[in-house]
């Protein structure tokens, strides 16, 4: 039988200890604020919360001030050129989250006449829109009491209740124990407040238990596993896999570029025509035939489900069309920072930075 923990205490301590000690995000609206009657904007409880999938928040500030200067509702966004809100986007990653995000304002303008639905099942019908994100956009923008687990809440959990069943085998008993949790009163400060204690507090290498709201009802505090929690599965190893990327340049400082197709790795975002990626050796496949030749050095870069490492070849850039499927850009219309990360890696090469 589980231990059972009173659940408004604990939400009540949880809550005191959100109002004094509350992270100040630009996409947050304050504690203080909210009791006063601030309501959060759902456009940028949305677009935080896109962008902070599998991204640090250290990472995203700067993006999520950039795009709401730019687009600042969601029917500005929505109106937004493809290749902008992909340019902007480069160097986030997970590139399918950029086009989902333009798909998902097109369909708040076009079906919700610019208005985010509070409905949960009508967020989920939105491109781009998951569970996790239905959850957090529900409890957040207009306060509904779900449970909202991302891996800071799944770590807290694990700990509180001295779960030891690995990840992700725990999830659904790691959900139910947060459900339980879950106050009717003030859910969406409660549901920042849980992120909040894991990613300050609750860390995952050596909680700060000593200054923990939770320190006293905590399970793995007090068996002394806390750092060893949430267990997980052994991961697999990752695949190297090999690649050519071809760099063309014309003698007034025009490139040779591709827009990679929506669908797929990096899908819509600018890149280097190249040879496909495989674990086997990369096959030279050159967008034109010339002397290319080879550049020192190589690029490695990890994607989620295996590492790459890109040989690089150059060579001049004749006159004339682009061949076929590719973009030749002019030099003024050139922006690095437009590229994904890979490829601008292989640019700094190419130009003598280090990658
Ligand atoms: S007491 Fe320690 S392990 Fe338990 S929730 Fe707080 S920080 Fe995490």
């Amino acid at each position: 039988m589980r231990d059972t923990i009173p659940e408004p205490a604990l939400s009540t301590q949880l809550l005191e200890w959100y109002d004094r000690h509350a992270r100040d995000l630009p996409w947050r609206v304050a504690p203080a604020d909210r009791k006063a009657g601030v309501a959060p904007d759902p456009y940028r409880v949305w677009l935080s919360e896109v962008m902070l999938q599998q991204t640090t928040v250290a990472a995203v500030r700067d993006y999520f001030h950039r795009f709401t200067s730019r687009w600042p509702t969601v029917q500005a966004l929505a109106a937004a050129e493809d290749a902008d809100v992909m340019g902007e986007w480069a160097g986030l990653g997970y590139y399918a989250r950029a086009r989902n995000l333009l798909k998902c304002a097109r369909a708040v303008a076009a079906e919700h006449g610019g208005t985010f639905p509070e409905d949960h099942d009508a967020l989920l019908s939105l491109p781009g829109i998951g569970p996790y994100t239905a959850a957090a956009i529900s409890a957040i923008a207009f306060d509904a009491p779900e449970v909202v687990m991302d891996g800071n809440v799944e770590r807290v959990m694990a700990r509180m209740f001295d779960i030891h069943t690995p990840l992700p085998d725990a999830k659904p008993d790691l959900k139910a124990r947060a459900a339980e949790l879950t106050p009717q009163d003030r859910p969406g400060d409660y549901a920042q407040a849980v992120m909040d204690l894991g990613a300050t507090i609750c860390s995952p290498k050596s909680p700060a238990c000593g200054i923990c709201p939770w320190r006293d009802p905590c399970q793995a505090r007090a068996a002394g596993t806390a750092p060893e929690l949430p267990k997980k599965a052994p991961k697999k190893a990752k695949p190297v896999r090999q690649g050519v990327a071809y760099l063309a340049q014309r003698a007034d400082g025009a490139l040779l570029l591709e827009r990679r197709p929506d669908s797929g790795l990096l899908g819509g975002m600018l890149g280097w025509p190249g040879s496909p990626w495989a674990e086997a050796p990369a096959i030279d496949r050159p967008p034109f035939a010339a002397d290319w030749q080879s550049l020192p050095g190589e690029v490695r870069h990890t994607f989620t489900h295996f590492h790459l490492i890109l040989t690089l070849r150059t060579a001049p850039l004749p006159d004339g069309p682009a061949p076929e499927g590719l973009l030749i850009v002019e030099r003024h219309d050139f922006r690095p920072s437009d590229l994904p990360t890979v490829m601008r890696k292989a640019y700094d090469l190419w130009r003598g930075g280090s990658v």
